[in-house]
């Protein structure tokens, strides 16, 4: 890493680690096997001014570079990654509202997100349609000074508690390329239209509810729509999910040091054979390929969110810290599950949570089946083929 943090940088990590480790370490498991809402711990992050990490300084926010972000990502991460998710669809919208929204819609918006008062969610899967997401079918209907919209939304974490929300909708389903007839909105709940159909039950991710929902004529201000332009709400989206696939890879990178931190330990305390394990060489290969790994995957997240602090597009570099520090986490909690053997598998230690946490971030942020063909997209674009000519 170049980027060196300043005194403001370092106090704030360092208190959100105290925080983490004080507040949030020791009832992590307990209210994730419970899946119950984490109150309080949410009460301490609005305090700390996390939901305000990404927004500028003059709307009340913290304004940190992504660097200072993605370690606040990583470190939540490394305690429980759930809790990861309640900040990181609320950052996606604060970002695209921060970068596209007009003043008017910055000044309403962004103050009352900063605090935390209100949180935000993003609506962009559909039931047919995630990865594919100019294939969606949720319409916004202009009539006067109001979008109509219908449809359905599917995935959408935050769904109930968050009342701010990001919608991709079509305004035109017929344009060609379709993602030119596609529209964002920021709206609020409230108005009828809306309903939360359904929490979707989980393998992991617990805690935070991740929703089905249905709008039904569901009106949102004209004014609301993101930029004040038809027709550009999936560059939009685009847009925000860059600094997302960031802040997925620094939660990879957070689960897989616990992972390895549990799993270092765990081999030091735990005997066969009359020595601790981590005598054995066959656990040794695994705590040198895991810390490998998670080196790489530092330095991969890192660099990308340091090109993106330099005010340059970092699709590439974001897209291999995504795909990279997100696979090392879903290998290193199954490896820190091998070093544990049966206590790998109870819920008396926290590796079962990693190992159902990091497959969701493997999916999540675009899954990596797409980070590889938005890679592979890229590097095509940087090494052209030469002209036969
Ligand atoms: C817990 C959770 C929380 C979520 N939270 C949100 C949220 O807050 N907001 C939101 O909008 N969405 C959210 N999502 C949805 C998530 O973004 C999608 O699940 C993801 O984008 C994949 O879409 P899909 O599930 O429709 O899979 P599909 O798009 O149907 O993909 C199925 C498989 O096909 C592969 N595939 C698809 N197209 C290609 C291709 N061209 N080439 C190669 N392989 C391909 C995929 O990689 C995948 O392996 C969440 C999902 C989960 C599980």
């Amino acid at each position: 890493m170049t980027y060196t943090l300043n005194e403001e940088e370092q106090l704030i990590i360092a208190t959100v680690k105290k925080f983490l480790d004080k507040e949030v370490a020791p009832v992590a498991s307990e209210l994730e096997h419970a899946n119950e809402y984490p109150t309080e711990i949410v009460e301490g992050m609005k305090q700390l001014g996390l939901f305000g990490a990404n927004i500028p300084e003059q709307y009340g926010g913290l304004e940190l570079s992504y660097t200072v972000f993605a370690m606040i990502f990583e470190e939540i991460s490394r305690v429980w990654m759930g809790l990861a998710g309640i900040l990181g669809t609320h950052c996606v919208l604060a970002d695209v509202i921060s970068r596209f929204g007009s003043e008017d819609q910055k000044h309403k918006f962004l103050p009352i997100m900063a605090t935390g008062e209100k949180r935000g969610a993003i609506c962009l899967s559909e039931p047919h349609a995630g990865t594919d997401l100019q294939a969606i079918k949720t319409t916004a209907e202009r009539r006067g000074d109001y979008y109509y919209i219908n449809g359905s939304k599917m995935w959408i974490t935050n769904g109930r508690r968050a009342e701010i929300m990001l919608i991709l909708t079509k305004t035109d389903k017929n344009t060609k390329p379709a993602y030119a007839g596609m529209s964002a909105f920021i709206a609020e709940k409230g108005e009828p239209g809306l309903t939360v159909s359904r929490d979707i039950d989980k393998l992991g991710y617990k805690s935070l509810e991740t929703c089905e929902l249905l709008f039904e004529n569901f009106p949102v201000p004209a004014e609301n729509l993101i930029g004040g332009r038809e027709g550009e709400g999936f560059k939009h989206v685009m847009t925000g999910l860059e600094s997302e696939r960031i802040n997925v890879a620094a939660r990879g990178l957070g689960i897989a040091r616990a992972a390895f931190e549990e799993a270092i330990k765990y081999s030091q305390e735990r005997h066969t054979f009359g020595k601790p394990i981590c005598e054995h060489q066959a656990i040794q290969l695994k705590l040198a390929d895991m810390a490998t790994k998670i080196e790489a995957s530092r330095l991969l997240v890192y660099a990308a969110a340091e090109k993106k602090d330099r005010g340059e597009r970092c699709d590439l570099e974001a897209g291999m810290a995504k795909l990279f520090a997100t696979e090392t986490a879903q290998e290193c909690a199954l490896e820190a599950m091998r070093i544990f053997g049966g206590n790998g598998y109870a819920k008396d230690f926290p590796v079962e949570r990693y190992y159902r946490d990091a497959p969701l971030l493997i999916i999540g942020g675009g899954t990596n089946e797409l980070q590889r063909l938005v890679i592979a997209r890229n590097l095509l674009k940087k090494y052209p083929a030469k002209s036969s000519k």
